[in-house]
């Protein structure tokens, strides 16, 4: 049973590889931690909901830590009555620059220690945009979520990680399009097809972060 006295195996797991970062506490707001694993978000619960008219995939499997929303921005725009649920899948290392910056930087942008963002490789050039998703299935493939592995000290296993953040964006100032991986006939995800799972936007104060998921896969 992967529930102990209330609390969560696989979530502690999750806090115990997100502590090892070492992220600054005050970044974090605990009232919107959510497990999603199959002990804590039954397989006959709802795999979508809906959230301002628009449609986006629960993310079985992974679990959320919540992250500390501006009050002024939540109050102005009414963030979680009028914004669409979105993911962005990235590496840890820019997952940590999102979070900390408290917004998304487009390519070009610098950072506070003066770094300039670039496009990754591989990656589409001269497209000054942020991707988003949907759904989780495709903010996680590997191109947007690269993998890192992280050893247990409560089980003292060996994990691939990966981090999602789970934002609200604004209706109105994103466009959708298909797939750019490449996939062809291979369904992505089960219920948004692949035509629309992926949108982007120009307007970098359009995506509000308020959760980073984690996902452990036992290797061994
Ligand atoms: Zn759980």
């Amino acid at each position: 049973d992967a529930k102990v006295s209330g609390s969560c195996k696989y979530k502690s797991l999750c806090a115990e590889y997100l502590k090892s970062l070492n992220w600054n506490e005050a970044l974090f707001d605990r009232r919107f931690n959510r497990c999603y694993c199959s002990n804590c978000y039954p397989d006959s619960w709802d795999n979508t909901l809906v959230e301002a008219g628009s449609l986006y995939v629960i993310p079985r499997s992974w679990c959320r830590f919540g992250l500390q929303v501006d009050k002024v921005r939540s109050n102005v725009d009414h963030i979680w009555r009028d914004w669409i649920v979105t993911y962005h899948g990235t590496s840890v290392e820019a997952a940590h620059s999102i979070v900390a910056h408290r917004q998304f930087l487009i390519p070009g942008d610098k950072c506070i220690d003066g770094e300039k963002i670039a496009i990754l490789p591989g990656h589409i050039k001269e497209k000054y945009h942020i991707y988003t998703s949907p759904t989780i299935a495709y903010s996680s493939i590997p191109c947007y979520c690269p993998s890192k592995q992280f050893r247990s000290k409560i089980t003292n296993k060996l994990y691939d990680v990966r981090i999602v953040i789970q934002c609200r964006q604004k209706p109105g100032t994103f466009q959708v399009q298909q797939e750019t991986i490449g996939a062809g006939n291979k369904r992505i995800c089960p219920i948004i097809p692949n035509s629309q799972v992926e949108i982007f936007t120009t307007v970098r104060a359009s995506i509000i972060p308020y959760g980073l998921l984690i996902h452990l896969a036992e290797i061994s």
